[in-house]
């Protein structure tokens, strides 16, 4: 299936204009919106004084925005540009990812992870649940220079203790001090358990409750060299705010692995914080379809394989009613979701059924 982009960073607008010419050049068929309703998008990058790059969005974006796909799947439309997507909302988004999932129409969408308070725009967090990439326009991780808070998100099944486990052996290995963290919510009391039989104990096993900041000193002193986190969708937002700062004031790199979403695509108040602020790595893994694109989200099950589609966001898998699949977007789409996708009228309907559509 064709894929929704969320691309954040310096120089935005810029990137997006080139997109614009390559597809151009390449003889793809393009549309262009820009959600702050400006008749031109202009780059603040100029050249000789003189602003080059420049754009007109050539359709609006409003409350039957799926219902325009009818016409750009005639105009063999290949994909959509969109700028300034933090100011959309989050039935816009919504919107672009159905049409982008049935139209086969590529979106890739322009947006800051952060507002000038310093919070996640509503758009623009609907955007990282539902994105297959999400990437700084520049490709560069944002503390180059030094330690970065970095965060490895995937699906159920991306191995993600794993590349925790393993990547603290590798560091040990070369004589570095490693410190392992997790949250008290996870299955096990103190152990760091991968599926395939690797573990390690836990050297800070941490409650909803505790702030983690203080460790800092302790870790200095003690010539900690690398912080990895296992589960970290379980932590709070303070929790990873205080591992930002223990990563800032101590230079001590951390590196948190979790889920990105929950069982209905929304991220967990962990997830959501390294979403906005950290740099992000995806782990990839592969849905029982054996799709290419590989799984995208995490689907909750009865064990007899019925999905469900409402409940409280964390249900630990006991082994004995509850399990979880991580699917590919189709697979989601149609066998969580119910939705028709290859019928671009059913899924209007049901959209509008929803209020996500309206005429
Ligand atoms: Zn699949």
């Amino acid at each position: 299936m064709k894929k929704l982009y969320f691309k954040y960073g310096n120089g935005k607008t810029a990137d997006l204009c080139q997109t614009a010419y390559n597809y151009r050049e390449g003889g793809a068929k393009i549309v262009v919106m820009n959600a702050d309703g400006n008749q031109t998008i202009a780059s603040h990058v100029e050249t000789n004084g003189k602003k080059i790059l420049t754009l007109e969005p050539n359709a609006p974006i409003n409350e039957y925005l799926f219902g325009q796909g009818f016409a750009f799947k005639t105009q063999n439309v290949d994909a959509i540009l969109v700028d300034n997507a933090h100011m959309l909302t989050e039935n816009h988004i919504e919107q672009f990812f159905y049409l982008c999932k049935t139209f086969g129409i590529t979106v890739i969408t322009y947006g800051n992870r952060l507002n000038k308070l310093g919070e996640t725009p509503k758009a623009s967090m609907r955007l990282m649940e539902l994105s297959d990439t999400i990437e700084p326009v520049d490709g560069e991780d944002s503390f180059a220079y030094r330690a970065n808070l970095q965060f490895y998100y995937g699906a159920m099944n991306a191995s993600k203790t794993a590349k925790l486990l393993y990547k603290a052996f590798e560091l040990e290995q070369k004589g570095l001090k490693v410190i392992t963290i997790k949250p008290s919510i996870d299955r096990s009391a103190t152990m760091i358990s991968s599926r395939i039989g690797l573990e390690r104990k836990a050297d800070i096993v941490i409650n909803p409750s505790d702030r983690l900041y203080g460790y800092g000193e302790y870790f200095a002193k003690e010539h900690v060299n690398f912080i990895l986190v296992d589960e970290a969708q379980f932590l709070s937002a303070i929790q990873i705010d205080d591992l930002a700062k223990i990563n800032h004031d101590f230079n001590i790199p951390v590196r948190c692995y979790g889920l990105k979403t929950d069982f209905l695509t929304h991220h967990f108040e962990g997830s959501g914080k390294l979403l906005a602020i950290a740099d992000l790595k995806k782990l990839r893994t592969i849905c029982h379809c054996i799709e290419r694109n590989g799984a995208e989200f995490n689907a909750r099950r009865y064990k007899n394989g019925e999905y469900i589609t409402e409940g409280s966001q964390v249900a630990v898998d006991d082994g004995k009613e509850i399990a979880y699949d991580s699917l590919c977007d189709r697979c989601y789409i149609t066998d969580v979701q119910g939705y028709e996708i290859d019928k671009p009228e059913k899924v209007l309907k049901k959209l509008m059924d929803k209020g996500i559509v309206k005429c």
